[in-house]
């Protein structure tokens, strides 16, 4: 069977369809991607390639373009099945009710998507199969979750060729690999946590891929296009201490590239990063969150001081290792005191490449409980990202103006080291226009230097990003 996946914008590829193409593959059938805002005729490109089957990946933010682009797709071309997966629809079965989508797969997907695949050809009965939602008789059917596939290595290698078609794909000097699945932490704000619950007694949560299999796949990629840096997209690098002294022992002798990866500051020590960096650690990103560590603990879930992440930060600097940090501003009990107190504690870490983001309550995660107990939203619904502008703050904070100053302006103040009282002023003064070019400019400079790449390959991939932006801004005024 011919298997389509349709991704709305290049901002990253996603592994997950990797793997999903990969398992297709193996079991005989056909698969191909299109970037929708990288192809000028896509719909035309649709019909040449006569899908059987349409499948995407719902992330949380984008939700609404997902559901558009199903009901355009089943509009255009009624005959062919829709299947969505991803973490919005393993969050929010109910997703399933859009008439357009006609299977979901919750979970880990590859085996369901396989098996779902092999009862569609063969015209078999798709209730019994495992982590599959369907429509029976109008109401949504959402059938039991299967245990999780502990070796991760039995997995066939990520079917990168998939992106490999686009230039700006394989152009990138920096690619992503993921070395095992899985979060040990609790975050009051994050899907892994619900998925990990959602998982309790289904087998062990937290695995990785033998190193010798990740030399594997970084190998295969190094055939087939650039790769300067590695960067380890797991929710965070190291969960095993075995598994870190067998990166040491393998690693360097059998793939040896500079890499970079998400740590969290409990489990830095000098001796983890000494190890690290002799393998070549180059970069280490860390979800800060929150400069002040009351919300930082106990409205967000982390485990870390202030003192332990300074401590952290100068390990890293002597490891000449860059540091990249994950913030969130506009939160339940925040003031706006405290928001630029994350900017200022990012500043005494030495930090220049900074993500700042306007807390996004999702349904069923805990940070937004809170909110709703607090009254600090109006509905506990998922916020779309279409439906709001990126700076503004979602959940009820006092002076909302200010908080969208400071997102803008967080990562330019970060990287010139700001003094408080500059800060304090900034935020204070109505200039958004100027801030909204700052941020951008910033934006353009934090990639160049995260992807470490010249000056015009920067240019390009965010003019890439900027094309995307635009295409989702036309699809919501087309497909309305
Ligand atoms: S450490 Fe990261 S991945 Fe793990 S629960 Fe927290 S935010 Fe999620």
């Amino acid at each position: 069977m011919n298997f389509l996946f349709i991704q709305d914008t290049i901002d990253s590829e996603s592994i997950g369809l990797a793997y999903i193409s990969a398992v297709l593959k193996k079991a005989g059938h056909r698969t191909e991607l299109f970037i929708a805002s990288l192809e000028d005729r896509l719909f035309e490109k649709i019909r040449d390639f006569s899908p059987d089957a349409v499948l995407f990946s719902v992330i949380i933010t984008k939700q609404d373009y997902y559901d558009k682009l199903g009901r355009e797709l089943k509009r255009r071309f009624p005959g062919i099945r829709i299947i969505a997966g991803g973490p919005y629809v393993t969050l929010k079965t109910s997703f399933a009710e859009n008439d357009w989508m006609d299977f979901g797969v919750i979970g880990e997907g590859e085996e369901a998507t396989v098996e779902l695949a092999q009862a569609l050809e063969k015209g078999l009965d798709i209730r019994g199969i495992r982590n599959i939602i369907y429509r029976e008789d109008g109401r949504t059917v959402v059938n039991e979750l299967r245990e999780l596939n502990e070796d991760l290595d039995a997995l066939p290698l990520p079917d990168r060729s998939l992106y490999l078609k686009y230039n700006s794909f394989r152009n990138l000097t920096v690619k992503r690999f993921i070395s095992g699945r899985g979060c040990p932490y609790s975050c009051t704000f994050c899907f892994t946590r619900k998925l990990r619950d959602m998982y309790s007694g289904r087998g062990r949560y937290i695995r990785k891929h033998s190193v010798e299999r990740v030399c594997e796949e970084i190998n295969l990629m190094r055939r087939e296009s650039v790769v300067k840096t590695v960067h380890f997209s797991d929710d965070i690098f190291l969960t095993d201490s075995k598994w870190l002294t067998e990166f040491y022992n393998v690693y360097p002798g059998k793939a040896g590239v500079p890499f970079q990866c998400n740590l969290t500051a409990n489990i830095i020590s000098e001796e983890t990063i000494r190890l690290l960096s002799e393998c070549g650690l180059r970069g280490v990103g860390i979800g800060l969150e929150s400069g002040v560590e009351r919300i930082r603990n106990s409205v967000l879930g982390k485990r870390f001081s202030n003192e332990e992440i300074i401590r952290v930060s100068e390990i890293l600097h002597k490891y000449n290792v860059e540091i990249y940090t994950y913030n969130m501003i506009a939160l339940p009990g925040e003031k706006i005191d405290d928001a630029i107190e994350t900017l200022n504690l990012n500043i005494r870490m030495g930090v220049k490449i900074t993500q700042c983001n306007i807390a996004i309550p999702f349904e069923g995660l805990p940070l937004t409980d809170m909110a709703v107990e607090q009254s600090l939203l109006s509905d506990n619904s998922v916020v779309s990202q279409m439906k709001r502008r990126p700076e503004s703050p979602i959940i009820k904070v006092e002076n909302p103006e200010q908080y969208e100053r400071l997102f803008l302006l967080f990562p330019f103040l970060a990287r010139i080291r700001a003094g408080n009282k500059l800060i304090k002023t900034l935020v204070r003064l109505p200039l958004n226009f100027v801030y909204r070019l700052l941020h951008r400019i910033s934006y353009f400079l934090n990639m160049k230097k995260y992807y470490d790449i010249s000056l015009f390959s920067g240019l390009r991939i965010f003019l890439d990003i900027r094309k995307g932006e635009r295409y989702l801004r036309k699809v919501f005024r087309q497909w309305l």
